[in-house]
């Protein structure tokens, strides 16, 4: 007797050999897969879901965000960075972030997500316990840091204290099935190689995550370059912080020995595309960094900068930006895509066994995309359709650990009419502030 049994799918497994069932099924019992293949009609289970040839694919995994973030989407934009963050960003964070504003923000967020078909995301903010509240109340599944500074944060006024803390989150936290947490130094230019290293001196003896933002920016390398005598990648290099558990953020500006540095240390990217256009940081030498072997997920970047949680849209932007870029239609295709998104995104957060493909004793994470719609049709290439024609809002159907948390396109843990009541409230006291 299974708990779910999806039939009549197109299931793309996003496997190791991109194994397909063109009319497969996938059973589900404790929250993981059972089974998977094709050929088989009666089976006894507590629901049936016929999915009417509509493809399935692995829950899609966000590898940055910073989710509360929601609560300034669009706020001053189209200004300089440095006016952006200075006269809008950081006053209204400065004077809002609290438990209230990160839980408020988090569940908006992840409304947005589980629409859109994701169901991990690796968030990077303050207050992450109530980032860690919202996703148990929504279903979702998270990895979870809290940005470390030099300098006061909402969460604490030194980088030791911020350490600390971690430190408690992690044990709070270590044995959760939805929450995953890690450490987060923010980067390496608002952390001095002393937090770095204690910092990863924490991520090793924990064994979680290091998430960190690098070579995000022309101004960023400069600066290290001035501050440090190199570049970002080596600089972390050089103090030994370099290493198989770094999930680094956009890495738009990285040398071409660098490169060659990140696939030997087997340092991991969350190429945020989108964002990097939005404020103008550039554009990351992504077909580069995976010819030379260097792990490449997809991450959204916050909404004040992108600005939604569409990680399909995200990856079509990535498919078509880097072939226009490099003036070649066959870097990055489409099914290379959809794995940054799924596969890659799970070795990136070191989950893949038990995320990141439709395989037996891997958690049911599963999205269904409603194909049955004009803008879809015809089908050649499930592929190409999901990353050229499909929006997020193609998403019908998302399961996560075996629960599903949207069935035929209604989200069924998060209420729509009180994330967007409350998201108007926020409007009027930033606008106030
Ligand atoms: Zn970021």
């Amino acid at each position: 007797m299974f708990d779910i049994v999806l039939k009549n799918g197109y299931i793309l497994t996003m496997d190791e050999n991109f194994t397909e069932y063109k009319n497969g099924y996938i059973a589900i019992k404790d929250g993981k897969i059972v089974e998977v293949g094709e050929g088989k009609e009666e089976f006894q289970a507590k629901e049936i879901i016929d999915l009417n040839s509509n493809v399935v694919i692995p829950g899609l995994i966000n590898t940055h965000t910073h989710a509360a973030m929601t609560l300034l989407r669009g706020y001053g934009s189209d200004n300089p960075l440095k006016v952006w963050l200075e006269q809008y960003i950081w006053p209204v964070e400065g004077k809002y972030v609290s438990y209230e504003f990160v839980k408020d923000g988090t569940d908006l967020a992840c409304y947005e997500m589980i629409r859109n078909g994701i169901t991990c995301f690796v968030d990077m903010y303050f207050y992450e316990n109530a980032v860690a509240d919202s996703i148990k109340e929504a279903g979702l599944k998270g990895v979870l840091t809290t940005g470390i500074l030099d300098f006061p944060t909402p969460g604490a006024k030194t980088p030791e204290e911020g350490i600390e803390k971690t430190k408690d989150f992690i044990n709070q936290y270590k044995n959760d099935n939805n929450i995953f947490p890690a450490i987060g130094p923010h980067a390496p230019y608002t952390c001095s190689p002393k937090t770095l290293i204690k910092a990863m001196e924490v991520a090793i003896d924990y064994n979680v995550l290091y998430h960190i933002h690098v070579a995000e920016t022309i101004t960023e390398v400069e600066d290290i370059k001035n501050r440090y005598g190199t570049t970002p990648v080596k600089h972390l290099n050089n103090i030994g912080v370099l290493n198989e558990r770094v999930l680094a953020a956009h890495m738009v500006h990285p040398t071409e020995e660098e490169i060659e540095l990140l696939a030997e240390k087997n340092v991991k990217i969350a190429h945020c595309p989108e964002s990097n256009l939005k404020l103008a940081s550039g554009i990351a030498p992504v077909p580069k960094m995976v010819e030379k072997g260097v792990t490449v997920s997809i991450g959204t970047d916050g909404t004040a900068s992108n600005d939604d949680l569409d990680l399909i849209a995200e990856a079509s932007t990535a498919a078509k930006l880097h072939k226009g870029y490099n003036l070649n239609p066959t870097v990055l295709p489409a099914k290379q895509v959809l794995a940054m998104i799924t596969r890659q995104a799970a070795k990136a957060i070191l989950k893949y066994d038990r995320m990141g493909s439709i395989e037996v004793g891997k958690d049911a994470d599963i999205v269904v995309i409603d194909v049955n719609q004009p803008h879809l049709q015809p089908l050649f290439d499930p592929y190409t359709q999901i990353i050229y024609s499909a929006k997020g809002s193609d998403v019908d159907t998302v399961i996560v650990n075996g629960k599903v948390v949207m069935k035929n396109k209604v989200v069924q843990t998060v209420d729509k009419d009180k994330v967007i009541y409350i998201a108007k409230k926020w409007r009027e006291k930033i606008l106030n502030a």
